[in-house]
């Protein structure tokens, strides 16, 4: 489904290189150290960075050289994910056309999904007007509008008190298995990643050091550095 080929990728000094498969309908978590480049491979994989070498597939074919745009994902970014001069409404509605012609039934969807996540008495609003948490969540309802079948989210529930976290864990969880969505999501916290994932990626070293079924997640891997980082994580 999702495919990583020896991409290699060079930032000053530091070259990452990255292999991973993924399968279909699976939501993998990926993990690691903070500047080990979880954010870099999904901008590899979403089209804002190129590759030196190496090959993305999706769907079974070549994404690389390709627009963003004209690739099969839906992007949740780390940070800066709203325009400052859209309201939520309009911010939302860019998951459905760049140019905001939207149909009744899109402006319908936009409203559908923006109460999903708990939204949808701030669709006038600007940005600047929204808490961190509000902001994460008005993200996460632009994801969910959009009809692509891969989802890159980007440490999507980061500014989430615990209770919406969980309820945006579980919303995630039962959005992606009405529509068999693939998801690729960074997270630091390893109950998220238990709770929501079926498997992992553990990044470091700028490149992906073990991946496999969630369960192999523990304090015993045989990976150290990923034994460490799980117990550390505990
Ligand atoms: P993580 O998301 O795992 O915390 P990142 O992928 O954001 O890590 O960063 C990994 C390293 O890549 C950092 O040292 C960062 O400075 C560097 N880096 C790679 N590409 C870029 C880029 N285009 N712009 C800025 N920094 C980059
Ligand atoms: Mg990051």
């Amino acid at each position: 489904m999702l495919n990583l080929k020896s991409v290699n990728y060079h930032y000053h000094q530091e070259c990452f290189c990255f292999d991973l498969k993924i399968e279909k309908g699976t939501i993998t978590a990926l993990m690691g150290p903070s500047g080990a480049g979880k954010s870099t491979l999904l901008s590899l994989v979403a089209g804002f960075i190129e590759p030196v070498s190496g090959d993305i597939e999706a769907q079974g074919r070549s994404v690389v050289g390709k627009a963003p745009y004209l690739r099969p994902f839906s992007m949740l970014f780390q940070e800066h994910n709203l325009f400052a001069h859209l309201t939520v409404r309009e911010n939302i509605g860019l998951g459905l056309h760049p140019g905001l012609k939207l149909t009744k039934q899109q402006q319908q969807l936009i409203i559908d999904s923006a109460r999903q996540v708990g939204v949808d008495q701030l669709l006038d609003r600007l940005p600047e007007h929204l808490s961190g948490g509000q902001r994460q969540r008005v993200a996460l309802a632009r994801c969910f509008v959009q009809p692509h079948s891969i989802w890159l989210l980007d440490e999507p529930f980061s500014a989430l008190d615990p209770v919406l976290r969980e309820e945006m864990l579980a919303l995630v969880k039962r959005l992606v298995k009405e529509r068999n969505i693939t998801v690729l999501m960074v997270t630091h916290h390893i109950n998220d990643a238990k709770a929501i994932a079926s498997h992992y990626a553990f990044i470091a070293n700028y490149q992906v050091e073990s991946a496999g079924r969630i369960e192999e997640l523990t304090e015993q891997h045989s990976n150290k550095q990923l034994a460490e980082f799980v117990l550390a994580a505990q």
